[in-house]
């Protein structure tokens, strides 16, 4: 069965949330309270409707009960992101996910039951930076304040030594959880494994860990 998502609000972010839903096959009911935006999504999504979502009768009216996932993508009017996912969590939708324009309204989205919080422009400036700072961090997923996971691309430091041999855990106190080599993934390598030139290494760790064991094990 085809995955069912709401978006609500059809700006960049929420634009291409619908877009990128719809080319994973996904049924997607686009909505704004801009009915420019919505004739701009209706040959693009399942199902485009312009309402404003802070109506609470006009909201019940669509049936987003029976939809498995909303996303509310309103930006810059927080006090509409905080009502529309108020009317929501009431409806009894059961994930939501809202997009948050600062810290304060996160904690507000929180309180009121949204499942999840993203920021884009925060996580997506944050993991340039790591990306910036070090040549061999490919890609950054933030797990909490201190924790991440990041893939390292390997260098000839490591290249020719085994798991065991490097000791990163006991050094660095970081994990190789798996290996990109290719289009091959090694998940959970075995501490024999030997590391070749061009591996990618996904690692999980503290920042600090992860930073140290970039800088001292591959320079
Ligand atoms: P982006 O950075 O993703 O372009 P933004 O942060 O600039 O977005 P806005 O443009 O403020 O965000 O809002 C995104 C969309 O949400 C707009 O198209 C706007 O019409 C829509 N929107 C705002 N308030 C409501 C509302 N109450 N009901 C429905 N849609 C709304």
């Amino acid at each position: 069965m085809k995955k069912e998502f709401v978006v609500i609000g059809l700006g960049r972010f929420g634009g291409s949330i619908v877009k990128e839903l719809i080319e994973l096959e996904a049924d997607v009911m686009a909505i704004d309270k801009s009915q420019e935006r919505v004739d701009e999504f209706a040959n693009i999504a399942t199902q485009a409707v312009a309402v404003d979502t802070t109506d609470e009768a006009a909201l019940r009216s669509l049936g987003i009960r029976n939809f498995e996932h909303v996303v509310i993508a309103i930006g810059e009017n927080i006090q509409a992101s905080i009502l529309t996912t108020l009317i929501l969590k009431e409806i009894g939708v059961s994930r939501i996910t809202v997009k948050a324009q600062n810290d304060y309204h996160e904690k507000v989205l929180r309180k009121i039951g949204a499942d999840q919080v993203v920021h884009p422009e925060r996580d997506m400036g944050k993991r340039i930076a790591n990306n910036l700072v070090s040549n061999n961090i490919l890609d950054y997923l933030e797990l909490s304040d201190e924790y991440s996971i990041v893939e390292i691309q390997a260098n000839d430091h490591l290249a020719g030594s085994s798991l065991i041999d490097l000791d990163i855990r006991a050094k660095f106190g970081v994990n190789i959880v798996a290996i990109k080599r290719g289009t091959h993934i090694l998940v959970s390598p075995q501490a024999i494994e030997q590391i070749e030139v061009n591996d990618i290494l996904i690692v999980i760790g503290s920042d600090l860990d992860i930073h140290r064991f970039e800088r001292k094990a591959l320079h």
